[in-house]
């Protein structure tokens, strides 16, 4: 199971106007662990994430997915274990309809015929969005893209699930939903989020990003009950760990 494991090891990244918005970051995750990244805007999470999977390359230091050292060569293999869902999922949605996109990278994987139409058709479930296959992807709502974004990536059957702020525009129920399909999905998961209720369900540990630089990275509960640390890195306790306002009871 060692390709479910991500290294980072002194990951740098300087964009071309001279934002230095990774400074030094090591990390290893292994085998079905559940990690958030966060941090304020800025931090440095997405430009993170989007180095998972070959999209940004490293100014200095090296990534690892399993054994395979990701480089130019290896990013096919890596991107066939890494299935990356963007912030945005105008990003990630291009063809005609919903189907063809939820098909795309099957099909490029030779997937075809009915074991094409039961991969895309299941992935599409997954998310509640299977009668959505017919529809142009630019007629969707917010919410409903962002599942069809999921679906695209479910598609592939990942072994490691990068997602960047995927609760982003969901209304209630989408929110719940992709909670228990994010708790089904027993491989390897690493988001972004500033919705740390969700962070707190989901994921055991917890890496806090502050100007670059890992600033914390350990266990969710403590991170979120220390609170210089939060008020340092401009964050707030989830909501869920908050007193209630009407009795006074602590519930952290
Ligand atoms: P976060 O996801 O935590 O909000 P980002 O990774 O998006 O943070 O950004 C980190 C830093 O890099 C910020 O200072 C941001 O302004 C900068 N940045 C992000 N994308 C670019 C880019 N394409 N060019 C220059 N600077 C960028």
């Amino acid at each position: 199971m060692s390709h479910h494991i991500v290294e980072v090891k002194n990951l740098r990244h300087t964009y071309p106007d001279g934002t230095a918005a990774l400074r030094d970051v090591s990390f290893r995750i292994t085998h079905g662990e559940s990690v958030a990244v966060i941090g304020a805007n800025g931090a440095g999470k997405s430009t993170l994430l989007l180095h998972l999977n070959g999209y940004l390359s490293p100014s200095a230091g090296e990534i690892r997915i399993g054994d395979v050292l990701l480089s130019k060569g290896t990013l096919p293999t890596v991107r066939r274990s890494v299935g990356m869902v963007f912030q945005d999922p105008d990003d990630q949605l291009f063809m005609p309809t919903v189907y063809d996109d939820v098909a795309f990278g099957p099909l490029n994987l030779g997937l075809e015929g009915k074991e094409l139409e039961r991969c895309v058709t299941g992935a599409l479930e997954r998310v509640e969005a299977g009668h959505l296959a017919g529809k142009a992807p630019y007629h969707l709502s917010g919410g409903e893209k962002r599942r069809v974004a999921i679906a695209t990536v479910l598609s592939m059957s990942p072994d490691i699930l990068v997602m960047d702020e995927p609760t982003n525009g969901l209304d209630p129920h989408a929110r719940r939903q992709l909670i228990k399909l994010l708790t089904d999905f027993d491989h390897t998961r690493i988001f972004t989020s500033h919705d740390l209720d969700m962070v707190l369900e989901l994921c055991p540990r917890t890496i806090v990003l502050k100007e670059g630089e890992i600033r914390a990275d350990g266990a969710t509960l403590d991170i979120f009950r220390d609170e210089a640390l939060l008020a340092e890195c401009r964050l707030e306790k989830p909501l869920s760990m908050l007193g209630c306002p009407i009795c006074g009871r602590n519930s952290s």
